[in-house]
């Protein structure tokens, strides 16, 4: 871990990424590929210290409120923000200025927070998004060493829940040969139900694979699952989209099944959700 400070913080997306590289070791990790142009480590995380005083200037001079999300390409509760606490400064930024906020996360530190995301939701609103996308426990601690497994995000989700705090889910990437089964799709989208998940975002049946991530990916899979990496180069050469050979009955059973629990499905369906933050009716707000 190290220390920068950045030049600029919001996106135009309002997405902000508070740390820059991660330490969860998920193996088919898209943002360690090298179009993101690291000259650091992956794992050796960049602490942007000045992130809060960038937020803070943004949120004072924004008239419109608007939801803050953070997460797309570095998880924000990974290991050191237990200690640093670089997201909880920005969510309490938030809260005080009556923005709204969403994290995406995979870590059960975010229930840290829990409160705060309570009380954000109150004044404006909040969103938590989740990564599930390998339903056995086992595997996931191969897939996703670092970080807690899904059974335990599952039960992140159910305290969300409980607090009537809104919660999406991404059931992204899905692995060919690996993860891409009836069982492993229907398990997921049970956990999404019973936790009252308003979306699920998922892209497609598999996964994308650029240079940097893609070695990484099969070099993991050399450790645990010889000979599969040459069966991904056999199928899919330097591809970009490497579809599971099940795509087809997968994504008719994903589609069906959010269809039947009205749940949304489609990722941009799910990304205005997110987005959306109704103004406030100051003059309700009155009485
Ligand atoms: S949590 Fe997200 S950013 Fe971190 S290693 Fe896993 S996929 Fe990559």
């Amino acid at each position: 871990m190290h220390f920068v400070d950045a030049k600029s913080l919001l996106t135009r997306q309002n997405g902000m990424n508070l740390y820059r590289g991660c330490a969860h070791g998920c193996v088919y990790c898209d943002s360690r590929s090298t179009c993101y142009q690291f000259t650091h480590p992956f794992e050796d995380v960049a602490v942007k210290r000045n992130a809060p005083a960038l937020l803070e200037d943004i949120l004072k001079t924004r008239r419109k409120r608007i939801v803050i999300s953070t997460g797309s390409m570095s998880d924000p509760y990974q290991p050191c923000e237990a200690e640093l606490q670089l997201t909880r400064r920005c969510l309490e930024l938030i809260e005080r200025y009556a923005f709204g906020a969403s994290v995406i996360t995979k870590s059960d530190l975010v229930l840290r927070d829990l409160e705060l995301f309570d009380r954000i939701n109150q004044n404006a609103k909040s969103v938590l998004q989740m990564t599930l996308t390998v339903a056995d426990d086992g595997l996931s601690r191969v897939l996703e060493p670092n970080v807690c497994t899904t059974s335990r995000r599952y039960e992140v989700l159910k305290e969300f829940q409980k607090l009537g705090i809104p919660t999406v889910v991404w059931m992204t990437p899905i692995l060919p040969f690996l993860t891409d089964t009836e069982e492993n799709v229907r398990r997921i989208l049970d956990c999404c139900f019973d936790a009252g998940v308003k979306g699920v975002i998922c892209f497609g049946m598999g996964l994308t694979l650029r240079d940097g991530n893609r070695e990484y990916y099969y070099a993991a899979l050399d450790r645990h699952f010889p000979g599969l990496s040459d069966e991904y180069r056999r199928r899919y050469g330097n591809a970009y989209e490497i579809p599971s050979p099940n795509s087809a009955a997968l994504w008719r059973l994903f589609h069906e099944e959010c269809e039947r629990h009205g749940v949304l499905h489609d990722p941009e369906e799910c990304f205005r959700y997110i987005a959306d933050l109704p103004e406030r009716n100051e003059q309700l707000s009155l009485f």
